[in-house]
């Protein structure tokens, strides 16, 4: 069976399974998929699987829903979220939902948490597609980022393939990591993630001829010198970046500004890189971009509304309505980030919780009105499509059955409830 690896945003889609083997993975991405195989449940052997549970024990799916319309329509203020788990077709039932109890929606990406807004907003971006960087980058330069961790195939598949026209790719890393062994034609620049702006703005003011700073430390100077070189003698440039760990935006701002300077002299472009493996789903370009459209942000949204919604960033984001406690229900799709997951620990009881993911057991929540409910594996038992976090589209087939529902139905079924609880009219007629 072929089958996508959906453990992290790369979305590895020539995975093959064969029984027990699985061919092509990663270690996380061959891990990810045994336990899916191993908790599917399409034979229960020993009696049926759960299909939900409150509070930790397990009920019915109908009951569940029915608890979960009760909670919801009952709620003041709800927050949908965690959608970077689900498919397309998922988050976009999710926002059906939203919509309908005038939910806030985020997915807790970093941007929708940054005062100063997402970086497209307030200085563009020059990036391209992954296969751009393998066929016509002849240098590529990690900064700050160590996508061996975050992404543990981006190199095998993107890296180490030879350019399209036969001549030799460069690597440099700048930061605390190598990535690759610091050998020709890969070369490690150590820099302190601190320094990663300074030396980006230095760079910069050196490609463009003007006069750098004569207080700059030693070391700063030697990094920009180094790099000028190489990128004085490249071709076509890639800068591949980590946009996890940003929160003022500051580094993502000087980036977009050097790879600009550097475009206007040869081809140059950005790849940026989320979380990864350490984030909470592998659709984090679909979360994005199904919000974008529907309501003209990726995130921080204050309340969902096709026809105008607002958007609050470092107001409305997932953790910040949650911990000031200016929602009172949740509504995950799969996992959630470990800081949101510790804000929803820190509320107590006072936060209702309806998570539906492909966990084969309760998620630990110690207090709180919890309902979990169990859809198919999103690894091995899902149909529908994802977005590779450079915006390819990517096909998922089911190459298992299983007995639990895809997560989009268990959505629609539940938006279905809820608006016959509320007594609205069946949805129809809006743009
Ligand atoms: S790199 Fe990511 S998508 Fe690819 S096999 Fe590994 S975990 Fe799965």
């Amino acid at each position: 069976m072929r089958c996508v690896c959906t453990a992290c945003p790369l979305l590895c889609d020539d995975i093959l399974i064969l029984g027990d083997r699985v061919d092509g993975a990663c270690l996380s991405g061959r891990e990810a998929i045994l336990a899916a195989l191993a908790s599917n449940p399409v034979r229960p052997a020993g009696g049926q699987s759960s299909e939900a549970w409150e509070n930790g024990l397990p009920l019915a799916r109908g009951t569940a829903l029915e608890r979960a319309v009760g909670m919801l329509s009952s709620a003041r203020r709800v927050l949908v979220t965690g959608l970077t788990g689900g498919t397309l077709e998922a988050i976009t039932a999710a926002c059906d939902l939203a919509e309908l109890l005038g939910a806030a929606v985020d997915a807790g990406l970093p941007e929708s948490a940054r005062a100063a807004g997402p970086t497209i907003a307030r200085a563009g971006e020059v990036t391209a597609a992954w296969e751009e960087l393998r066929d016509r980058a002849d240098l590529v330069i990690f900064w700050e980022c160590n996508p061996a961790s975050s992404h543990p195939r981006f190199i095998e598949r993107f890296v180490d393939p030879p350019l399209a026209n036969g001549a030799r790719r460069r690597t440099v890393a700048v930061g605390p990591d190598s990535v690759l062994p610091d050998a020709a034609p890969h070369r490690h620049l150590a820099l302190a993630p601190d320094r990663a702006v300074e030396a980006a703005r230095c760079l910069q003011l050196r490609l463009t001829g003007r006069h750098v700073p004569d207080s700059l430390d030693e070391r700063l100077a030697a990094v920009c010198t180094e790099l000028h070189e190489v990128i004085h003698s490249a071709g076509c440039v890639a800068i591949v970046t980590n946009d996890g760990d940003d929160p003022v935006g500051l580094e993502s701002w000087s980036i977009v500004h050097l790879v600009r300077t550097i475009a206007h002299e040869k081809p140059a472009f950005q790849i940026p890189l989320g979380s990864g493996l350490a984030g909470s789903g592998a659709n984090v370009a679909g979360a994005a971009t199904v919000c974008t459209w529907r309501y003209g942000a990726a995130g921080g949204i204050a309340r969902a509304d096709r026809m105008g919604s607002r958007f609050l960033p470092a107001e409305s984001d997932a953790w910040r309505l949650i911990e000031r406690s200016e929602v009172d229900a949740v509504v995950v799709l799969g996992r959630l980030s470990g800081p949101l997951e510790q804000a929803i620990v820190a509320r107590g009881d006072a936060l209702s919780l309806v998570r539906l993911c492909d966990a084969p057991e309760p998620l630990p929540r110690p207090l709180g009105h919890t309902l979990q409910l169990r859809c198919a594996s999103g690894t091995i038992a899902t149909s529908g499509t994802m977005l590779r976090e450079d915006g390819r589209r990517v096909v998922l087939a089911a190459c298992q059955s299983s007995t639990a529902p895809q997560m989009r139905e268990l959505l629609v079924d539940l938006t279905a409830a809820v608006r016959h609880a509320l007594a609205m009219p069946p949805a129809g007629g809006r743009p």
